[in-house]
């Protein structure tokens, strides 16, 4: 293994970290490990500590400390899903009767994941606006929360929260400050420097970055935080395949480029779509007008891709989202093309009339890598024939 420990530049740490040549044939790069189990010399001479694949896979070893690595975390744990990982993490920290507070523009799938799967096991769930810390301190003080989870920024409203301030209030209070980083990915971001406790990722999305491997991760400090959480990859299951571990640490090696064009794709994208007459609304943390801009500015080193737009109407949202032809309509985000998506219908229909609603008139623009001016030529024709 290449030593994390080492001061190294981002980049070197996505190209490098868990990512030590093969030492039998000195391949470059290391082999996929597709074996479910592994000789012992001996009953229980387990060598490298491997013994079972759901228990342990070198491949996911690497992607592992390239996840620690680069979110400058001392554990990484990786999973067959975000959703998976979210699961792992809330199973481990929380028992009956405990609560998540929660923010209230998250990704739909935690919302449902708590409400509808921990919810009758237990566990409370209260939704708060994360980017007012006013608002979480009055909710904190009401009663005691276990976890604050929040994404920033959030889904699909780009809302920016106050890591360190957050972290602060929900330390005071004894909770764990949970971020999903999924959005920002740990190139523009980096949660635990700013005090949070665990970073959540959906590798699905920017840490993969091509649209063709599900995954999560969670990167913790706490080392019995760490092993509780590792017991629940162990004894749930739900790792992930070699194969998909191997893609997603291909995918992170060009993280860092990824991210760079990907944010001024879409800085370009918020700016046409702003000074667009069709267009109500623009919400990307890169525009001066944006409310936590100067937030973003501080916290992250780049806006990421995410833009989201609001039209005139509902009608109008439903439209522009059928009729863009580069921007592919599809869920997810993150990949190297750029996608289009509806939320109140799509992402987010497993929110609608709750609290987590999205605006009827949104659409949200995954702004991919390629060149800028055949993005806008596309949205630009789109709106012409609203
Ligand atoms: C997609 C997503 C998730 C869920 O991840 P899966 O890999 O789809 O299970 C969680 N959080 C955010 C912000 C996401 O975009």
């Amino acid at each position: 293994m290449t030593d994390t420990t080492e001061p190294r530049g981002f980049e070197t740490r996505a190209v490098h970290a868990g990512q030590a040549f093969d030492a039998t044939t000195g391949a470059v790069i290391p082999p996929v490990h597709f074996s479910t189990t592994y000789a012992q010399d001996g009953i229980g001479g387990l060598r490298e500590g491997y013994e079972y694949g759901r228990s342990g896979n070198p491949t996911r070893t690497a992607l592992e400390s390239q996840l620690a690595a680069l979110e400058g975390g001392a554990h990484g744990l990786s999973f067959a899903s975000g959703l998976a990982a979210e699961d792992a993490l809330l199973r481990s920290v929380l028992k009956p009767g405990d609560e998540v507070l929660l923010g209230s523009d998250v990704y739909g799938g935690t919302y449902r994941l708590l409400a509808r799967v921990l919810g009758p096991w237990g566990v409370g769930l209260r939704v708060v606006d994360m980017s007012d810390l006013g608002a979480v301190e009055a909710a904190l003080s009401e009663r005691p929360s276990r976890i604050l989870w929040v994404e920033t920024p959030s889904n699909p409203m780009l809302h920016i929260t106050d890591i360190a301030g957050l972290a602060r209030l929900g330390h005071d209070a004894g909770a764990l400050v949970v971020v999903d980083n999924t959005f920002a990915s740990p190139a523009l971001q980096q949660p635990l420097a700013l005090g949070a406790d665990v970073v959540v990722h959906s590798t699905t999305k920017y840490l993969g970055g091509h649209s063709d491997v599900v995954g999560g991760a969670l990167i913790i400090n706490d080392g019995a935080l760490y092993e509780q959480a590792k017991f629940h990859q162990f004894a749930v299951g739900a790792v992930s395949g070699p194969l998909d571990a191997w893609l997603t640490t291909r995918g992170i090696k060009t993280l860092a480029l990824r991210m760079q064009r990907h944010s001024e794709n879409a800085q370009a994208v918020a700016e046409f779509l702003s000074a667009h007459s069709k267009v109500a609304r623009v919400h990307y943390p890169g525009l001066p007008t944006h409310p936590g801009h100067e937030l973003a500015a501080r916290q992250m080193s780049g806006f990421g891709g995410i833009v989201s737009a609001e039209l005139e109407d509902a009608a109008s949202a439903r439209r522009l989202a059928e009729s863009t032809k580069l921007f592919q309509l599809a869920e997810s985000l993150g990949g190297v093309e750029s996608l289009m998506n509806y939320p109140d219908a799509m992402t987010h229909a497993s929110v609608r009339g709750t609290e987590l609603a999205v605006p009827e008139e949104l659409v949200r623009l995954s702004v991919g890598i390629e060149s800028v001016d055949d993005l806008i030529a596309d949205l630009d024709a789109a709106l012409a024939r609203l």
